[in-house]
């Protein structure tokens, strides 16, 4: 029976029922039924019988009395299956103190009706939800019989509890989505939340939520903006989609984002129905990642100058600029690197290079070239890229840093200058002391000429004796050769002294350089009758270094130590010449002397330009010996010695291929 029916089941109707029952049981134990009265209750016995509605007659233990065949069938018994039976039967086992307690309720209160929703259980064992409808009377003999009367509610309990189920999952999803629902209205300003959203606002379940009070959970700096948006909409009947903070109990911050669907109801006023989620979680994620991004850029920032993307034909598409420099070119987008470097022409190979790295898309380092800063003014800049690649494995163009390294470029250039005025001054200086060797250079050539005409002359003898001398003649012959030989190597080295002022690096014999330095001066040592002991190393390892140079550094030393022993008479005037090779991998070469000597305090001021004790001295000596040697990577030092005199040591490193 629908609920509509139920309506209809007044209280007259059953009122009616009870006084036809009633007259009918209370007049069957004194008489036979009297035929006419029978003729009257007929009919209303089969309203009773077929009406949809369930009658039970039960008594005071609940013995069933009477049922119509409306009830039975509904419980899936026949009338008779009932009558005379208990009716707990047709309740479940956990109901029936319920239902005990109802009927005496009814017998308590005789003639009152009393109402009550329960289960039934019907004969194969399915559920019967009713809505019962009692009242207690007494028979004529004092007995009391209680009526009931059921309507069916199975379907209204159904959807109840599928609509309590849905519920149910609706909540469960919003709490797991952290999602709440709302709704509210703009004319009366009342407003309804799901318990999702009591949890997110942290108020309790159930409390009234009010429009102050919510505002008041509101981030004070974002309370303006909600109310601007909520209020526009309201107006103008319009969704919103908003984000804000609210500030928890515990000061906590928590950001919610609403989203509102505007609608009109039947007066016409404004409503909004809408979802509130906390994308706390969201928000957070958002900036850790956001602090990743900033940390990549703040060291791509410090490494570099300004970034740059390209797009697959290699023309620029974007130049970031960080705000503390001004170097990045202006006005590059739409250029391929080789229409910005003016030296792309120049360097047709290097600029080959790249292109080819471009075009195979692979990444790219350290690229230098020429470009103009944003005043117009060369710049040199290095330039690092990688390909980038879309999802499906397309090439997209590159992207990367740039630095201007103008600076560094011309340090170095500085640099190389100042290298290749050392060497021309080495090279003067070179000179310079050639000028000085003259007479020994002259005494060195003119020597073996000497003996190359004493022995011609005595060929020219051998020759004219009769018959001619030729085992003489051909020694003679063979002494000239050697002679010439000897002064032809003289004017070799001194025109190598004299010529070369390119550097060259090669492996080298030290011992050998030693020997060659100490041939040219020979004749400087006998006019100043110094002897020379030389104690060089067998089998020393090579060292890495230009020839010329360390012949020059060796003559000045002998030159200087010559000078240092001019005033000594009292002793001999000996300079020893030691090679060895130290321990750490580095090779000792000194020259020592017992003139003058150096006192220790000076000894750094030897080696600055233009310092000389002597009067024709130039003071430049020494400090290109150091350069010279500094340059080879190893040190030039001075110290006096234990007796008299000076040492001065090199130490270079040794040939790096010889020691590994
Ligand atoms: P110059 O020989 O033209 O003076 P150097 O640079 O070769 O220039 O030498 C600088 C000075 O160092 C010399 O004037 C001299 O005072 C000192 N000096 C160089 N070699 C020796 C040495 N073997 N013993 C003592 N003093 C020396």
């Amino acid at each position: 029976m629908k609920s509509g029916r139920a309506a209809t089941f007044g209280k007259s109707a059953a009122q009616f029922l009870v006084g036809c029952v009633r007259q009918v049981v209370n007049a069957r134990p004194r008489t036979e039924p009297d035929a006419g009265l029978l003729e009257a209750v007929k009919p209303w016995q089969q309203v009773f019988e077929h009406n949809p509605v369930m009658y039970f007659m039960v008594d005071r233990v609940g013995t069933v009395i009477n049922v119509n065949s409306f009830g039975a069938a509904q419980l899936g018994y026949t009338a008779a299956e009932l009558i005379g039976r208990s009716v707990m039967g047709v309740f479940f086992e956990e109901d029936r103190d319920f239902v005990r307690s109802c009927v005496a309720l009814c017998l308590k209160t005789i003639d009152q009706s009393h109402t009550w929703e329960i289960r039934k259980v019907r004969k194969d064992g399915s559920v019967l939800w009713v809505r019962e409808n009692a009242k207690a009377m007494l028979r004529a003999d004092g007995e009391p019989l209680v009526l009931v009367a059921c309507e069916n509610i199975t379907e209204r309990k159904e959807a109840e509890n599928a609509l309590r189920q849905s519920e149910a999952y609706l909540a469960q999803a919003q709490e797991l989505s952290h999602t709440g629902s709302f709704g509210w209205s703009a004319a009366t300003r009342e407003i309804t939340w799901s318990k999702e959203t009591y949890r997110i606002f942290q108020f309790e379940e159930g409390t009234k939520p009010e429009i102050p009070r919510m505002l008041e959970r509101i981030h004070p700096e974002d309370r303006p903006a909600v109310l601007r948006t909520t209020g526009r909409a309201a107006r103008e009947c319009k969704d919103y989609d908003h984000e804000y903070r609210l500030v928890m109990g515990d000061g906590s911050i928590k950001y919610v984002r609403a989203v509102a669907r505007a609608a009109r109801d039947a007066s016409g006023q404004v409503e909004f129905v809408g979802s509130v989620s906390d994308i706390t979680a969201t928000k957070e994620a958002e900036r850790r990642l956001r602090d990743s991004e900033q940390r990549f850029r703040d060291y791509a920032e410090t490494a570099s100058d300004w970034f740059w993307e390209t797009g697959p034909d290699h023309r620029v598409t974007q130049v970031s600029e960080h705000s503390d420099t001004i170097t990045a070119p202006a006005g590059l987008i739409g250029l391929t690197r080789w229409d910005i470097a003016p030296d792309a022409a120049l360097e047709p190979e290097k600029w080959q290079e790249h292109r080819a790295a471009l075009d195979a898309h692979v990444p790219f380092r350290d690229l230098v070239y020429r470009s103009r800063d944003r005043n117009g003014q060369p710049i040199y800049v290095r330039t690092s890229g990688k390909p980038i690649f879309g999802a499906d494995g397309t090439f997209l163009g590159y992207r990367g840093v740039c630095t201007d390294v103008t600076a560094a470029i011309r340090a170095n250039q500085a640099e190389a200058a100042l290298r290749k005025a050392q060497a021309e001054l080495a090279h003067v200086t070179r000179v310079t002391t050639l000028g000085e060797l003259t007479a020994s250079i002259a005494h060195e050539i003119n020597q073996p000429l000497a003996a190359v005409i004493a022995n011609a002359d005595a060929c020219l003898g051998w020759l004219q004796r009769s018959p001619p001398d030729i085992k003489a003649a051909r020694r003679s012959v063979e002494w000239i050769i050697e002679d010439g030989t000897r002064a032809s190597d003289v004017i070799r080295r001194v025109r190598a002294l004299a010529k070369r002022t390119e550097v060259e690096m090669a492996p080298l014999d030290l011992n050998g350089v030693v020997r060659e330095a100490v041939a040219l001066v020979q004749r400087e040592m006998a006019s100043h009758a110094v002897s020379i002991r030389m104690e060089l190393s067998s089998a020393l390892p090579k060292i890495v270094g230009d020839r010329i140079q360390l012949q020059q550094v060796l003559i000045n030393l002998i030159m200087n130590g010559i000078e240092a022993m001019e005033s000594v008479n009292d002793r001999p005037r000996e300079l020893a010449i030691r090679s060895a090779a130290s321990g750490d991998g580095a090779m000792l070469l000194s020259v020592s002397d017992c003139g003058v000597g150096i006192c220790e305090q000076s000894i750094d001021r030897l080696f600055t330009p233009f310092f000389t004790t002597k009067s024709s001295g130039m003071g430049m000596g020494l400090s290109i010996c150091r350069s010279i040697i500094e340059a080879h990577g190893g040190r030039l030092s001075a110290a006096p010695n234990q007796g008299r005199g000076a040492t001065f040591q090199i130490t270079l490193p040794l040939d790096r291929e010889e020691t590994s």
